[in-house]
């Protein structure tokens, strides 16, 4: 589905309102991380819709990193935040710190102040949340509330000047400590906190709250439409009062319900936890369902822009399958992705009317989803192969199409052989299986009239070459699990990573490209890990290809 055949979603039908109404020359929207951690899949829903926004209506999209709170935040993640965005493949206008602001929110606050709409006050913490009532009780006016706009003035100043300690006064809006809206009684502008920010260094030690600083920023950078999730409806009260009291430009605030993923979690924190106390091995691990885990997976920009872009927005909260995800993926590499064979758990298969010590030389398209196949490569055949363990079966079951005694397959690319016998050592394994293969049925040449079912994956045995290889799972055993009972952490598939040491791959893998996705017949789609080295590759398998080789294995 293009962006032009589907029906416009609620946010698009706000935009195009207000264009017919000649609100707004340009659409200008932001997208606005916190810098505590690494973009997941969630934050791509919201990079998708505000910059997508943007291009439809011929306006920009600005990163700014809100960086309002000195303690979490850290420059990593800035340059991963970036580096996310511009592999998803969108580009901001303008890099905006919220913390650049702080001189100027300063100033609106002291508006505030001047106007008699903000005071400082000097009660704790405790005391505060005991005045401020509950939703069916109006809340009671702090002892403080009062003070003159000349001490307000002065005490505001001192908090800045770092006489006070930590949590001692704060500044508060003077709103209506009896308003339905808990957030709109008289809510805290500013925090005292002796700390060391990530990029104003020890300038300041007070620090606007995100309600004071956020809409102030859009309202800085003339943001025509911020988009924010749910939980910020009723924070749109204030968003406008504060806006309106201070008399700048008026942004406005839309939301739209969080994208979450199924046997997942997607929140910062939780994903921090995961990365401090080693259940992964960092926010890339391909199992994280982070952008750059999901890079690293071998997940494109494409196909997560397309499963975006299919689940649209909301207006409720809910779970998105990921395996529509997956979807994506295999839609997109199944057009991009070169195939290739490997062997991931080997046995040996003999042709013993194949001459020992002679080989030759066979092709392969690289992609036959496109016309011409985007050329092709030479695939070594001689008399030893490597073929998978599940396909040989000592007794198999009627349908079996694969090998086992008496059986006949395809093997791709090369000949029909037909299994004769087989070697087992004294614990039963299968250790060899014997075949003769017919000269006269070699693909594209194939003359011997004979028609088998199946088709098999194989590797050359001289020709060979090893590599590692990763194939993973979920990452939690339940669909939910931040909604679940105990702690998160307690529904971790412990069996999400298996390692396959030594695969073996045909020959022309060793010249696989990082970043690319290959097929391997029959196993999926993987593509290179970094942690490869010259001496051993490294493939992580991006997603299965379910049940898609059944219908390739008909073509030989
Ligand atoms: P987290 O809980 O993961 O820390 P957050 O909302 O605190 O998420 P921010 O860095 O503040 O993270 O988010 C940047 C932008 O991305 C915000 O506009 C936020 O609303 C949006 N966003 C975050 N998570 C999701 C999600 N799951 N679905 C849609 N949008 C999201
Ligand atoms: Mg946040």
């Amino acid at each position: 589905m293009t962006n032009e055949e589907r029906s416009l979603n609620f946010i698009e039908e706000i935009i195009e309102e207000d264009l017919k109404e000649g609100k707004y020359e340009k659409i200008v929207t932001r997208f606005p991380p916190e810098p505590n951690g690494y973009l997941h899949i969630g934050h791509a829903s919201s990079i998708c819709l505000n910059f997508g926004l943007t291009q439809k209506y011929n306006g920009y999209t600005n990163l700014r990193f809100d960086d309002t709170n000195p303690t979490t935040e850290e420059t990593e993640y800035v340059e991963s935040i970036k580096d996310d965005i511009r592999w998803l493949g969108f580009t901001w206008k303008e890099e905006l710190y919220t913390s650049d602001y702080f001189e100027t929110l300063y100033g609106y606050a002291v508006k505030l102040i001047e106007k008699g709409l903000a005071y400082v006050d000097d009660i704790s913490a405790e005391e505060m949340a005991e005045l401020k009532g509950t939703p069916t009780e109006p809340g009671k006016d702090s002892p403080f509330r009062n003070r003159s706009v000349e001490e307000n003035i002065d005490l505001f100043s001192r908090m800045r000047d770092g006489e006070f300690e930590d949590g001692r006064r704060t500044l508060r809006a003077k709103i209506d400590m009896a308003h339905i809206n808990m957030l709109m009684r008289d809510p805290i502008l500013y925090r005292i906190k002796h700390a060391h920010h990530h990029r104003t260094g020890n300038k300041w030690c007070i620090y606007p709250m995100y309600d004071f600083a956020h809409g102030q920023s859009d309202s800085i950078e003339n943001i025509t439409h911020s988009i924010c999730t749910l939980e910020f409806v009723p924070h749109r009260e204030l968003y406008d009062w504060l806006i309106e009291k201070l008399e700048i430009y008026p942004s406005k605030q839309y939301e739209f319900a969080r994208r979450n993923v199924d046997f997942t979690v997607t929140s910062k924190r939780k994903l921090l936890q995961l990365v401090t106390e080693g259940f992964v091995e960092g926010w890339d691990d391909p199992r994280m369902p982070t952008i750059s885990g999901l890079r690293r997976r071998g997940f494109t920009p494409a196909s997560i822009r397309n499963f975006c872009d299919r689940i649209g927005i909301a207006k409720r909260d809910n779970l998105v399958e990921y395996s529509l995800l997956e979807f994506f993926i295999r839609e997109d590499l199944n057009k991009s992705a070169w195939r290739r064979m490997a062997v991931l758990d080997p046995v040996k298969l003999v042709i013993t009317n194949y001459p020992g010590g002679q080989d030759e030389m066979l092709e392969g398209e690289n992609n036959p989803e496109v016309e011409g196949g985007e050329g092709s490569r030479q695939i070594p055949f001689s008399r030893e192969l490597w073929v998978e363990r599940e396909d040989f079966m000592e007794n198999p079951p009627k349908k079996f199409f694969r090998l086992g005694p008496g059986l006949s397959v395809r093997l791709k690319h090369a000949y029909i052989v037909k299994c004769e016998d087989f070697v087992k050592d004294e614990a039963g394994n299968v250790t060899e299986i014997h075949c003769t293969y017919i000269p006269e049925s070699k693909s594209g040449h194939d003359t011997s009239g004979i028609h088998v079912k199946g088709t098999i994956h194989w590797v050359s045995v001289p020709h060979a070459k090893t590599a590692e290889v990763r194939l993973y799972d979920r990452l939690f055993k339940v669909e939910d699990p931040g909604n679940e009972e105990r702690d998160f952490k307690e529904y971790i598939n412990t069996e999400s990573l298996q390692v396959i040491p030594n695969a073996f791959i045909e020959a022309d893998l060793a010249n696989a490209e990082h970043g690319k996705g290959y097929q391997f017949i029959r196993k999926g789609y993987f593509t290179i890990d970094k942690d490869s080295t010259s001496g051993m590759l490294v493939f992580n398998r991006t997603v299965t290809l379910k049940d898609a080789w059944a219908k390739e294995i008909k073509k030989g």
